[in-house]
């Protein structure tokens, strides 16, 4: 019964909204731009296929080790079919271990690196547009991103691989890999139908990747089971593993290009609406708007939440970016890294997405009390595609006053403090076995 009742949502909800945080790249930057030992470039470029060949036999080792951990561990996991399995033989291996680990074969996964405010400017030769390096259309926030070619054997910062690595799995990586979105290899990668959004919008099918709903209450688990089969914490442990062998196998660039990518999802994952389904409607009142068949309304008005405050979030971090204020209240909260946890194999699940499901009810509240009502209470109002995220702040600001600006500056400060303190564990992490791994070679002879 139940699950006739909420049908609606799996359909509905999140086809549109799926990226979370814009250009997680620039978002990193206030964080690792005060950290002096990422900012030397010392880590030399190094092609995908030449890192995949030459560490070959030890990649299929340390890939079946991870499967079968993750067959293990991950209650909802679908298991890499055993035909994928990466084998250092393979003709290509480049294209094989990228079907190993079930990501979209038809990127360039290019030498490049994401130019920063910081930067001088770019000889026009050497930039890299945005489809160069991805299929998709570029969004407001890529059009404006400059970045810039690498070529092998060239020195990089760790800052610059890293940061332009967290925005890596927005080019594309996690789109079209569910059995029914009509790509020439989804039918192998064993991920079955996608379980919800609309498989024939691009970015909805990347949001089961970029959503974690490990925290869900039991009447949502049994209306809809599908829901349950996100992977994020599968892809952050995944890329975890990826980045320490490369840094043990003294392949130190991919090491951090690897943290990059599982960086992106820790970053998606504190964003509160990609923590849980419904924020700010907990179960009495998801069954209430059922009962008067007003689920398809509460789902937009979260829907437009979401959305709006993604919009705002980008344009407050890009205005004090294009100021360099890194004392704004927002790039502040980005550079603070207070209370960092350790990081380990439990703190995507059991702390970072707790936290951020603990967040959802406060943060959709006061985006109620202090947005324009059309853009956050208005259920026939669609956010995406509005044509208004651009102008966002001066409509609030003109709409609401400036104190509303200061309340929403600060609860979004709230969630960037979440942001820092998960992407300094995640830092700290992999700093450790990269300066390991760096004290070893300079002690052989
Ligand atoms: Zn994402």
């Amino acid at each position: 019964m139940m699950r006739r009742w909420l049908a609606p949502f799996v359909l509905f909800v999140f086809s549109s909204t799926a990226w979370a945080w814009s250009d997680h790249a620039s978002l990193l930057w206030p964080l690792v731009r005060t950290q002096p030992a990422l900012l030397e470039p010392s880590l030399k470029v190094e092609s995908l296929e030449t890192f995949v060949r030459d560490e070959a036999p030890g990649l299929a080792v340390l890939l079946a080790g991870h499967e079968a951990m993750a067959r293990e561990r991950f209650p909802y996991y679908a298991a890499r079919p055993d035909a994928l399995a990466f084998k250092a033989s393979a003709e290509n291996p480049r294209d094989a271990f990228l079907r190993a680990i079930r990501v979209n074969p038809t990127l360039s996964y290019a030498l490049y690196r994401q130019t920063t405010v910081e930067d001088p400017a770019i000889a026009p030769g050497l930039v890299k547009s945005f489809e160069d390096l991805s299929f998709l259309a570029g969004g407001v926030s890529h059009d404006s991103i400059v970045y810039v070619a690498l070529t092998p054997g060239q020195l990089v910062a760790p800052a610059h691989v890293l940061a332009s690595g967290s925005d890596e799995p927005d080019f594309g990586l996690d789109i079209g890999l569910f059995e029914d979105n009509n790509t020439e290899f989804a039918a192998d990668y064993g991920f079955g139908t996608q379980p919800f959004g609309n498989p024939n919008l691009d970015y909805s099918s990347q949001a089961p990747f970029h959503m974690g709903f490990y925290h869900l209450d039991w009447v949502t688990r049994k209306a809809q089971p599908d829901l349950l089969r996100t992977y994020p914490e599968w892809r952050v442990s995944l890329y975890r593993a990826l980045s320490r062998f490369a840094f043990e196998t003294g392949h130190a660039y991919w090491g951090w290009r690897f943290a990059g990518w599982g960086l992106h999802y820790i970053g998606d994952l504190t964003q509160p609406y990609h923590a849980q389904p419904l924020p700010g409607v907990n179960t009495v009142e998801a069954l209430w708007a059922v009962a008067r068949g007003k689920t398809g309304e509460a789902i937009q008005l979260v829907s437009n939440r979401h959305g709006v405050l993604e919009s705002y979030q980008y344009q407050r971090v890009q205005q004090s970016l294009d100021q360099k204020n890194w004392s704004s209240t927002i790039l502040a909260a980005v550079a603070s890294a207070d209370d960092v946890p350790a990081f380990d194999e439990s703190t995507v699940r059991e702390v970072l997405s707790k936290e951020s499901v603990a967040a959802g009810r406060e943060l959709d509240a006061v985006l109620e009390r202090n947005m324009p009502p059309r853009y956050v209470s208005d259920p026939e109002f669609e956010w995406t595609g509005s044509g208004e995220e651009a102008a966002i702040v001066v409509t609030v600001a003109s709409d609401r006053g400036e104190q509303a600006i200061t309340t929403l500056d600060s609860i979004v400060a709230k969630q960037m403090l979440r942001f820092s303190r998960f992407a300094q564990a995640w830092i700290n992490d992999a700093r450790a076995v990269w300066s390991t791994q760096a004290a070893a070679g300079e002690a052989t002879p």
